[in-house]
């Protein structure tokens, strides 16, 4: 039997790196997920055939319960809510790992001695500890996606020193958890450090700016992941260390991928200094006044241009406006207008949020392009749509040194000959900047819900 739970913990490992390999490119996403989904089963299946697992009965209850919440909850999430439904599963993971890390550390089965004992101990430390922050951190992380915690930085006096300090206290209670003499002594240091870790976690989240939320979301992905495979290390589980370390280097990597495109630096973001510089807001009331425009009027911009761009955001999202747009797109086609979507890494709420609502309403892939790949040419576009839009084209990034998204790469759609802009108010985007976009002269707002007002210049049209 162990031969085969190896050649399964195998074969689940190949599935999930064939997994991750697919979901980086739309045409492959399905079948990655496919590889994912087969990977899980071969693993869960193979775990519960193993010696050391029993009480079937328990495991069938706890299987059942968890499986039709998690059914009831990921059935019905709306996907503008997706974002924070992931960030509460990263929370699981976290907890998850604390929990396993007492476990094991209070099993009477589990008996180590000299350098393995000291080895495991370790283990366990780092489990809780990575736990412990991914835990509290994702669940402050679930609040600021969800509106239940506002998006505005927690900046406590002398906050540094006082991360300076929490980890001080963590590698010296590491150092009195490890030389303890028995499971009574060392459970007062890895308490006092899983309060510590829980402190940590919610500070540094509470720390990060709006605008800033990608990479810590990312980031905790990673941390996630190196927590599940830190409790794999606990349970001398390989393929709980394998996927573990998957998800780990491969949050990572979105993080780094995330701050170079913010144009941030990992580790200021982290400590809570980007998003909070700077008091700045570019308050509304020195922009002058911004230009109203109606359906009509967009329809006829929309039926003499040639080139057109649509920049979507967290609005068209929110407004479910995905299909009216890819109907829309398809009608300029149809009439021989170039029309292409501009994709801001940030954009929405999560990494690849616009790709996946534009994969969903049929968007051909080969008109979405990439921030990069188009911000050159925006001066030969006619007319630019922003659709919900507004942190991810918002020129103080570049005009502004001291606001809180300075420096971040935007779209720079103001270059066209004009933009149009769908949103419901005046209301600031996510990181609470006002948008000096909307008083240009070349730009014209079309008031209302993302979904009527397309809606409407579709019919107009
Ligand atoms: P923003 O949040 O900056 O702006 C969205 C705009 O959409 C709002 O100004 C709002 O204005 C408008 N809106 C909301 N509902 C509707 C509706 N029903 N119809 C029309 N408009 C609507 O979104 P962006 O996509 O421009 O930028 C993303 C922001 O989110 C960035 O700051 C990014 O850092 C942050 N973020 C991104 C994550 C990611 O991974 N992508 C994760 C976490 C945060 P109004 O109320 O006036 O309608």
């Amino acid at each position: 039997m162990s031969g085969f739970i190896t050649a399964a913990y195998i074969s689940a490992s190949i599935l999930f790196i064939l997994s991750l390999g697919g979901l980086s490119n739309q045409e492959t996403a399905r079948r990655g997920n496919l590889y994912g989904m087969l990977g899980m089963l071969l693993a869960v299946g193979a775990t519960l055939l193993s010696d050391q697992v029993g009480g079937y009965g328990l495991i069938a209850i706890a299987v059942l319960i968890g499986g039709s919440i998690g059914w009831f909850v990921a059935s019905r999430v709306e996907m503008t809510a997706m974002p924070q439904l992931v960030a509460i599963m990263h929370s699981f993971v976290g907890l998850a790992a604390v929990l396993v890390g007492f476990a094991s550390y209070l099993d009477p089965d589990v008996q180590y001695s000299g350098i393995d004992k000291t080895i495991h101990e370790i283990e366990i430390y780092l489990g809780v500890l990575i736990g412990g922050v991914t835990f509290t951190g994702s669940v402050i992380a679930f609040g600021k996606l969800q509106g239940t915690i506002g998006s505005k930085p927690l900046m406590l006096p002398a906050r540094h020193w006082l991360n300076i300090a929490l980890g001080v206290a963590s590698i010296y209670l590491g150092f009195v958890f490890v030389g303890s003499a028995d499971h009574a002594a060392g459970l007062v240091p890895l308490s006092i450090m899983t309060v510590i870790a829980f402190a940590f976690g919610v500070h540094m989240v509470m720390a990060i700016g709006g605008a800033d939320m990608p990479v810590v979301i990312s980031m905790l992905n990673s941390y996630s992941g190196w927590a599940a495979a830190a409790a794999g290390f606990m349970l001398s589980n390989d393929l709980l260390i394998v996927t573990g370390a998957l998800v780990g280097s491969s949050g990572a990597i979105l993080s780094y991928i995330m701050c170079r495109a913010m144009n941030r630096n990992f580790f200021s973001v982290i400590m809570g200094g980007f998003g909070a510089s700077g008091g700045s807001s570019g308050v509304a009331a020195d922009q002058g006044e911004a230009q109203a425009v109606s359906a009509d009027e967009v329809a006829n911009m929309l039926a003499g241009a040639q080139n057109v761009v649509i920049v979507p955001g967290y609005g068209m999202a929110v407004a479910h406006a995905q299909h009216p747009v890819s109907e829309l797109t398809q009608t300029l086609r149809d009439r021989g207008v170039n029309v292409r979507f501009a994709i801001h890494p940030v954009a929405g709420r999560m990494p690849g949020h616009m790709n996946v609502l534009l994969a969903e309403a049929r968007v051909p892939y080969d008109i979405v392009l990439e921030m990069d790949e188009i911000n050159e040419d925006f001066a030969d576009t006619d007319v630019v749509l922003v659709i919900g839009a507004n942190d991810i084209v918002n020129p103080s990034a570049l005009e502004d040194p001291e606001g809180p998204i300075a420096g971040m790469p935007v779209l720079e759609v103001w270059h066209a000959g004009t933009v149009v802009v769908l949103k419901r108010s005046m209301a600031t985007g996510y990181a609470g900047v006002q948008n000096p976009l909307f008083f240009r002269d070349n730009t014209r707002m079309l008031f209302g819900d993302a979904r009527d007002s397309i809606d409407n210049v579709f019919r107009a049209l």
